[in-house]
């Protein structure tokens, strides 16, 4: 195929990867963008597959088969909550990728081809490197998440000085490999370092930064696909990783605001562990906790002009979206005002609670950031917390000792009544009491999310 067709090729599969994070980043457009995304990759796919001397194609169907016959009931089988596990491995899947790659150009033809290029021989080091600690890391992050290995922070007596040790080890490899490029023994050594350096970076990691280092994993699976790019001269999987790596440190730095983590210490793998401490102490309830009931919250609903919902975790496990929608509906046909405030991590991934509602055709309009809702809670009769916990727990602000200390949470206590509903006083995902739970304004509705939901409605529908 003539290179001149091969690269327009690219460079509309990349004009569609630009255009799909631009339709992804609203929830009107991101179906649109999704298709984009894939109808590029597709593209670059076929192209490639065109343009490259295949001298059989029976392995590359035979790939197809076995990753289309386990990737396409994973996509359709998983849960929401389980999103964040499932986008890990992904993660990994891509470094993994990577590593292969990049090894395959080191006993191959590529690197002999090319002449022994330095911009190849490094291009092959940052691929094992990035791609190793992505996938190590991203195991890693699976398994805390999906519950195989404990989600505690574990780390070795002096984890940092290893870990400094592990990324000097791998820049001498990487070094050797680019001074003799013969060397093959040198990038399997890198691989086995940067594996080592993969586990070591995330072990540490537990409780409420798991969200960040997803993220960052993210990123580092788009730039280990950008190196390996370069390692197989195709500008097609350059653009795709170098879109990957700079969203995913974006959508970090944006995780991190919104957990108080600096990115300094998410870069370097020194984020504070997150044991899990009972800071203020599990008695902190005793003998303060109002339990409500549908019919009490129906009458507060029913003198109310503004109301919040504050949906959380629990709310996605209840799948109480569309019973929200039209509790939301019941209260506006009454003329209550009914906003949604948007907690960046509430649930278990990035924008969580915006797929949720958006499937339940909430309006978007009514979705409100953190900071634009914080400062309307003084203004507010009624907040509706479904299935929140750490998102509203006013620990943040006051102890410092606390894991999720200085995150910024939604200001509920701040409005006239907050009535809760979950089942039980059980903490949430970062493992700690919430003294909101206990406060004079804050009602304890104990019910599963939707059952509550649908309990309220037909309460209302009495008054
Ligand atoms: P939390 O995990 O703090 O709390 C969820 C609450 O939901 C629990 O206390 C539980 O209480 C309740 N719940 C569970 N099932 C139900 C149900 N069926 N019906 C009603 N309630 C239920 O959730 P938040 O959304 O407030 O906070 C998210 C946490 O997850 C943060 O700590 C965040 O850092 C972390 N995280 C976020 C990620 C992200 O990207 N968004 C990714 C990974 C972690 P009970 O059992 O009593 O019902």
């Amino acid at each position: 195929m003539p290179q001149v067709i091969v690269n327009l090729a690219y460079l509309v599969a990349s004009i569609l990867f630009i255009l799909s994070l631009k339709g992804l980043t609203h929830p009107r457009t991101a179906v649109r963008g999704n298709l984009m995304g894939a109808a590029g990759m597709l593209l670059a796919i076929v192209v490639t597959l065109l343009d490259r001397a295949i001298v059989s194609y029976d392995l590359i169907i035979a790939g197809l088969v076995v990753g289309s016959a386990a990737g396409i009931p994973m996509a359709l089988k998983v849960p929401m909550t389980a999103m964040p596990q499932l986008i890990a491995l992904f993660n990994g899947f891509g470094g993994g990728a990577s590593v292969l790659v990049a090894g395959a150009a080191v006993t191959e033809t590529i690197l002999i081809a090319s002449g022994f290029s330095t911009q190849v021989t490094v291009s092959i080091a940052a691929s094992g490197i990035v791609g190793a600690v992505t996938f190590w890391g991203s195991l890693v992050a699976f398994g805390k998440l999906q519950g195989f290995i404990s989600e505690k922070s574990r780390s070795l007596p002096a984890h940092q000085l290893w870990n400094g040790l592990l990324g000097a080890a791998c820049l001498a490899l990487a070094a050797w490999l680019v001074v003799d490029p013969t060397a093959t023994l040198s990038y399997w050594g890198l691989v086995l370092a940067s594996s080592l350096l993969g586990v070591m970076l995330v072990m540490p990691i537990g409780g409420a930064d798991m969200p960040v280092v997803i993220s960052l994993l993210n990123s580092y699976s788009g730039i280990a696909a950008a190196a390996t790019g370069f390692v197989l001269s195709n500008n097609a999987l350059i653009i795709a990783g170098a879109l990957v790596g700079a969203s995913g440190i974006i959508l970090t730095r944006i995780m991190c605001r919104a957990m108080n983590r600096s990115l300094t210490n998410v870069l370097f793998g020194v984020m504070a562990p997150a044991e899990r401490t009972s800071a203020a102490g599990e008695d902190i309830y005793a003998g303060k906790v109002k339990a409500t009931s549908p019919e009490e919250v129906a009458m507060l609903f029913d003198t109310a002009r503004r109301v919040v919902v504050v949906p959380g975790y629990g709310l996605a496990v209840a799948q109480a979206q569309h019973a929200v929608r039209d509790l939301a509906s019941a209260l506006e046909s009454r003329g209550v005002i009914v906003e949604y405030g948007i907690h960046p991590v509430a649930g278990r991934m990035p924008g969580h609670m915006n797929v949720l509602l958006a499937d339940a055709n909430v309006p978007y309009e009514k979705l409100k950031d953190m900071d634009e809702i914080n400062s309307t809670f003084a203004q507010t009769d009624v907040v509706l917390v479904i299935g929140a916990n750490d998102v509203v727990n006013p620990l943040a602000r006051t102890d410092a000792s606390s894991p999720i200390a200085g995150m910024p949470i939604l200001e509920v206590d701040k409005a006239k009544t907050v009535v809760v509903m979950k089942r039980s006083l059980s903490p949430g995902f970062a493992g700690i009491p919430n003294p909101l739970f206990a406060a004079d304004n804050t009602l304890m509705l104990f019910a599963d999310g939707k059952k509550g939901v649908l309990e309220l409605i037909a309460a209302l529908k009495e008054t």
